[in-house]
């Protein structure tokens, strides 16, 4: 008979910007799993853990070390269901991630579809992916994240009061901003010369703290990030002066929508993408790794908006029959996700998803119940959760789980 309920055991990626050894959460969350193979190199970076089923870096069936995709297709309609297999076919619609992040991540966008069918089919060994990819971030602890542009008066004003700005990047006409300003000045800073940019951050180091108004974090950020990449990091400039700068705190989130700009600094986190490898950078790497210019503003969304509008409120979800369960739910059909929050000896019940889900434990241990089985579960371990199934959750000394799933 199938299995329902699977633990997984998880690999890493080992990108430069990943906090190192077992100060990595995604390191120690895939060092876990008892009986699996990950085990943590100190002198590595290990910047993200990749659960689910895309084919560079999969999850295994723990025991077997199968392709956990491989044991799906063997059961597609029990594991996924229709309504999903329907909709989506038998991969895994979404793609969550463990991120650390010891410093900036390469300044990205990720394509939409129409730019992403396009750019797959003409280069599909760089772009792997013909698909979008909407992206939620969800802070297990402090998490620093450039997100978006800053509303326009914001800009403007950075620009039009700081001398330097105002010299290298506005025309004499721009005075009033608009979305199209923003992609001029945007698309200025990005063709600078490396000179160009370093001179701009020297002057802005020196630039009187009052100038920057209330992004007083500009001047503190300044040397922070430069020291990160480099002075001459075009990043550096697009992030403090165009983005919105946000500190959020554990339980908080944030949604960027396909073509939305951002870049995260630091901190721990779940993160949920629609399946899709798809990345175009800018800033925050070397200047061979950054894509072109046009390809990169041309895939722009230049709408700006708050930082608040960014964030996504996590609601009440009626999925957790005994009220311990929020759901967040980012305005796109590929995922959804479940947080459940438990103290010592409370208990959740998970009712049947209608889709494939794939449950991390963020917290504590307890046991996990369903298929009239009993799991053990604690901080680190990594299930898949079949079509239809019924899960009870139950905290031995307080228990924290993220459940990503797909629902017609
Ligand atoms: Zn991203």
């Amino acid at each position: 008979m199938t299995s329902f309920v699977i633990q997984l055991e998880c690999q890493c990626n080992n990108y430069p910007w990943g906090k190192k050894g077992s100060n990595s959460l995604a390191a120690k969350y895939a060092a876990a799993t008892p009986g699996g193979h990950f085990k943590i190199d100190e002198s590595k970076e290990y910047a993200e853990q990749w659960m689910g089923t895309y084919s560079t870096t999969p999850s295994l069936v723990l025991g077997t070390g199968e392709d956990l995709q491989k044991r799906i297709n063997a059961n597609k309609e029990e594991l996924i269901g229709k309504p999903i297999l329907n909709k989506f076919g038998a991969d895994l619609p979404y793609l969550p991630k463990i991120l650390s992040i010891a410093k900036a991540l390469p300044l990205q966008i990720h394509p939409d579809k129409d730019l992403a069918a396009k750019l797959h089919k003409k280069d599909p060994q760089k772009f792997g992916d013909a698909n979008h990819k909407p992206e939620i971030a969800v802070a297990l602890g402090k998490f620093e994240v450039f997100v978006g542009w800053k509303p326009l008066p914001e800009i403007q004003q950075l620009f039009t009061t700081i001398p330097i700005l105002k010299s290298r990047f506005l025309n004499d006409s721009q005075t009033q901003f608009n979305g199209e300003t923003l992609k001029e000045v945007v698309g200025k800073i990005l063709s600078a010369s490396d000179e160009e940019i370093v001179e701009v951050y020297e002057t802005l180091k020196k630039t009187p703290p009052t100038d920057f108004g209330k992004d007083s974090y500009i001047p503190e950020l300044l040397p922070r990030l430069a020291e990160q990449y480099d002075k001459s990091d075009l990043g550096n400039l697009v992030a403090l002066l165009t983005m919105n700068y946000m500190v959020l705190q554990k339980g908080d989130s944030i949604y960027v929508p396909a073509d939305g700009i951002h870049a995260y600094l630091s901190g721990d986190i779940v993160e949920c993408m629609a399946r899709s490898d798809n990345v175009l950078n800018t800033g925050f790497c070397p200047r061979a790794d950054r894509d072109s210019i046009d390809l990169f503003t041309a895939a722009l969304s230049f709408s700006p908006k708050s930082a608040d509008e960014a964030l996504l409120k996590p609601k009440k979800s009626d999925k957790g029959l005994k009220g311990h369960t929020q759901v967040l739910a980012p305005p796109m059909s590929e995922f959804n996700m479940l947080v459940t929050n438990l103290k010592a000896d409370e208990t959740e019940t998970i009712k049947p998803l209608q889709g494939p889900a794939i449950m991390i434990v963020t917290g504590g241990k307890g046991t996990l119940k369903a298929e009239g089985k009993e799991h053990e579960i604690k901080e680190g371990y990594v299930f898949f959760i079949g079509y239809n199934t019924e899960v009870e959750l139950a905290a031995e000394s307080g228990l924290e789980t993220h459940i990503a799933f797909a629902e017609a």
